[in-house]
């Protein structure tokens, strides 16, 4: 029998057939002109789902989100450089990891467990450190905490910082608007919101930070990561013709070109909408079975995913009794309180029959545990 069960994690994520058919043609050269025209055309695309400007530069490259990281994080960091992190959880803190190996000399503004720092906080730090960049982890799929990326990268524009986005667990799902919002480099890996399996790292970098990167005293450490490289790839394949650095993984290329064709068919600002709307009905759920989630404020909690603390006398057994009741979910992943919640991501093609499927497969595993809660038909009235 086929497995049925839905892939409910924060990324991979359950794909559409036809992504995955696309995955699965015959590998073409990447030379081939139907690769040429797939690649030029999903990154044209992608440059639209980040809702970046005209003049923004987009790469997809072999990798996965914490390449896309290093790499923005490589090319326009310098030894020495100021950094500021927007530490909302596990993910930014590896942003710090990654900014402090290429030498920046970073300043972490921290706030507890599935709260933000405040625009305050964040502002002095700023103020303080006078950073080269600051980073913002748009959702930290650690905590499922939304940052405020809006208003956080207006301060830090106010100050002349350049801003980066880690929106591996947002992009495609969450609002994003990179140019309207001074986003300088966005960035994604091909797993999540954006529906294909893993093994692409996506990023777009703004007009502002191609200058950052081609004034730079000392050239990028890591050949692979180099914008240099990839920028004559880039705008060769954009301009439908070949240029070979390292080999494109085409496959995949090819299955993001079919994915970013639904998600233009379905428009970005209607799936940032489907997203709010799920995701409204899987919070509904969670409180009709007064379950709590991390982020301690309404507004601070992902459409993406859900982190939700177990309720008491259950522990993290749960995550396999709901594997068993037909949802794959995670477990927790914040060193601080790792064994204390669950996660459900629900992105990409997620519509209402994943949301009762998973809320009634997390009813029956609490039954399960002793614990006789009902979720569904407040899930069922969100969605009417
Ligand atoms: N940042 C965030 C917010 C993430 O959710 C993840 C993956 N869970 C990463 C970075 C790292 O991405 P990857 O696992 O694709 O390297």
């Amino acid at each position: 029998m086929a497995d049925r069960r839905l892939l409910m994690i924060p990324g991979p994520i359950e794909l559409e057939p036809d992504v995955l058919a696309r995955l699965g043609e015959k590998t073409r050269s990447h030379l081939d002109p139907t690769f040429i025209d797939a690649f030029g055309r999903a990154l044209g695309r992608v440059r639209e789902v980040f809702l970046a400007g005209k003049d923004a530069q987009p790469f997809v490259i072999a990798g996965s989100g914490t390449l896309a990281m290093d790499m923005a994080v490589a090319n326009v960091i310098e030894p020495g450089d100021a950094a500021v992190v927007v530490d909302t959880g596990w993910f930014s803190e590896r942003m710090a990891d990654i900014l402090a190996r290429w030498g920046a000399d970073v300043t972490r503004v921290t706030a507890p467990v599935g709260d933000a720092p405040s625009l305050e906080a964040v502002e002095a730090a700023i103020k303080k450190a006078r950073p080269k960049v600051v980073t913002i982890t748009h959702v930290d799929t650690s905590t499922g905490v939304r940052a405020p990326v809006e208003p956080l990268a207006r301060i830090a524009r106010e100050h002349g910082a350049l801003v980066i986005v880690d929106g591996v667990c947002s992009i495609g799902g969450e609002e994003l608007r990179q140019d309207a919002w001074g986003v300088d480099l966005a960035l994604t890996g091909s797993q999540k919101a954006l529906g294909v399996p893993p093994g692409l790292a996506v990023l777009v970098a703004s007009a502002r930070a191609m200058q950052a990167f081609r004034a730079r005293k000392s050239r990028v450490a890591s050949m692979y990561l180099d914008f240099g490289q990839w920028l004559p790839v880039m705008e060769a394949y954009e301009a439908r013709k070949p240029y070979y650095f390292a080999t494109p993984a085409v496959n995949l290329v090819a299955a993001l070109d079919t994915s970013l064709a639904k998600i233009a068919a379905e428009g970005v600002e209607a799936r940032f909408a489907r997203h709010a709307k799920m995701a409204g009905a899987f919070r509904a759920a969670w409180k009709a079975m007064e379950l709590r989630l991390l982020p301690v404020r309404d507004e601070l909690a992902a459409n993406t995913l859900s982190a939700v603390w177990y309720p008491e006398g259950v522990d993290a057994s749960l995550v396999g009794k709901i594997g068993a009741e037909g949802a794959v979910v995670a477990g927790g992943l914040h060193p601080e309180a790792k064994t204390k919640y669950f996660r459900v991501g629900h992105m990409g093609a997620i519509a209402p029959n994943d949301v009762v499927a998973v809320v009634g497969a997390v009813e029956r595993a609490l039954a399960a545990a002793g614990v006789s809660r009902s979720g569904l038909s407040a899930a069922s009235a969100a969605l009417r």
